[in-house]
């Protein structure tokens, strides 16, 4: 394959950096990926400054063997302990040149062909790009005020449960909880509260909680439960979408990636997952050269996470406990998933269907497939004649019905 340039930079190494690295790898010499962290060489939880207070169930694993499939790509150098700075340009302006590195020898330009932020929400190149004149992405936001509290436990032996258990938020109770089965015979338990709302701050807290809707035999597996850590916290103020598909002035030589674009409410889980997907387009606009690239690559990003955001922002709106303009689109929407969810309880082809576009393997359209409405309807019917019309499931309470269906 030709060759693009010399050497391009990916700044962050968590998911979203790691995916991103591959696709320049194919196309440039060399490929440093820069993170201020130190990386652990085995499967840990690292420091994560926004959320070190969190466990993620499997997240270290995965990260780690991302990690080593990327460290074994000969062209890719994964720099960790080092702080990225600020990014260097032509005198023009009209090219990104490098970026400022700093670690505890001290600060170096390293100059580079592409730059690439995966630095995450917190990303500084709307400031960056502000300072050189180019003006900021607009910005979409979501307020949900999502609190997490998780505690790794130990089950008491031979209690039986689920893999997964997870209960979402619906009207009139914006919380939920989930139960993740992790590897080594432990257990993640995690309550979710939101739009103002905080879960209790002791395990005995929250497992009181989540009686008044979780199944009794996963309450009791949680109060015989041994615990095997503090109860950590993470806080999510919104879902937060930055436009660079939208700026009509970009330097060349820079790319923003995964959640430094758009970072998703985390109760969905999909925010991997568009990494993955953006992944891919990176990979397919390298193919075709340098032309043009950060508004091909930002416009072939605008699909999948468009896709998430409006599965996302859909459920987040389908609780009236979270502000924001309901389109006639979005209460359409949810109502039509209600019905999909209803006819789920019953029918493995819906469940099919369902989990492909939630995983993001379908676009949204494919649940309007004329043979799934006539499933859905039918569904729906024998639905009402068996319970009388019993209220169904909203979009957010996914987990609930998904943790049903595998029991
Ligand atoms: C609580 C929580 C739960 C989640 N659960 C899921 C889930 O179940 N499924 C899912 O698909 N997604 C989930 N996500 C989202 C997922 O973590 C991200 O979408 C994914 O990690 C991709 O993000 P990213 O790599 O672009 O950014 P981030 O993960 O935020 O990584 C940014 C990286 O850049 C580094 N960095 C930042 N600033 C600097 C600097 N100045 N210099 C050097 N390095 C820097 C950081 O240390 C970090 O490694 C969750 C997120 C949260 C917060």
């Amino acid at each position: 394959m030709d060759k693009t340039g010399d050497h391009a930079i990916v700044l962050g190494a968590s998911v979203g950096g790691l995916l991103a690295a591959r696709a320049p790898a194919e196309s440039y010499d060399a490929v440093t990926v820069v993170e201020r962290d130190v990386l652990p060489s085995g499967a840990e939880n690292r420091r994560f400054r926004d959320r070190r207070a969190t466990y993620v169930p499997s997240r270290p694993l995965l990260e780690h063997h991302v990690r080593r499939r990327v460290r074994a790509i000969p062209n890719i150098t994964l720099l960790d302990g080092h702080n990225v700075g600020d990014l260097t340009t032509t005198p023009d302006r009209r090219r990104i040149t490098g970026v400022q590195v700093g670690s505890r020898e001290g600060v170096r330009t390293m100059t580079v062909d592409l730059v690439v932020d995966a630095m995450g929400r917190g990303a500084r190149t709307p400031a960056g790009l502000e300072k050189l004149g180019y003006g900021r992405p607009v910005e979409e936001h979501v307020v949900v005020h999502v609190v997490y509290r998780s505690q790794l436990l130990r089950l008491a032996p031979g209690t039986p449960m689920e893999k997964m258990v997870l209960i979402g938020a619906v009207p009139g109770r914006p919380a939920g909880m989930a139960l993740f089965g992790y590897e080594n015979g432990t257990w993640l338990f995690t309550v979710a509260a939101m739009a103002g709302r905080e879960p209790p701050p002791s395990r005995d807290g929250m497992i009181s909680a989540v009686e008044a809707y979780a199944p009794d035999h996963v309450v009791a597996a949680l109060r015989t439960a041994e615990p095997l850590g503090e109860v950590a916290q993470h806080k999510f103020p919104s879902s937060q979408w930055r436009h660079y598909e939208r700026m009509r002035r970009f330097p060349d030589g820079l790319l923003v990636f995964g959640d430094a674009i758009c970072s998703f409410n985390p109760i969905y889980g999909q925010g991997m997952t568009v990494a993955a997907v953006e992944a891919m387009s990176l990979r397919d606009c390298l193919r075709r050269g340098e032309d043009d690239l950060s508004h091909r690559f930002f416009r072939a990003a605008k699909k999948p996470i468009g896709a998430a955001w409006q599965l996302a922002i859909g459920s987040d709106l389908a609780l009236p406990e979270v502000e924001g303009p309901r389109s006639v689109q979005t209460r359409l929407g949810n109502a039509y998933v209600a019905r999909v969810l209803a006819a789920a309880e019953n029918d493995p082809v819906v469940v099919d269907r369902f989990l492909r576009v939630s995983s993001l393997m379908d676009p949204p359209g494919h649940l309007m497939h004329p043979a799934l409405v006539g499933r859905v309807c039918i569904g729906n019917l024998r639905r009402h004649r068996r319970t009388g019309g019993a209220p169904m499931a909203v979009p957010s309470e996914i987990g609930t019905s998904l943790s049903a269906l595998r029991r």
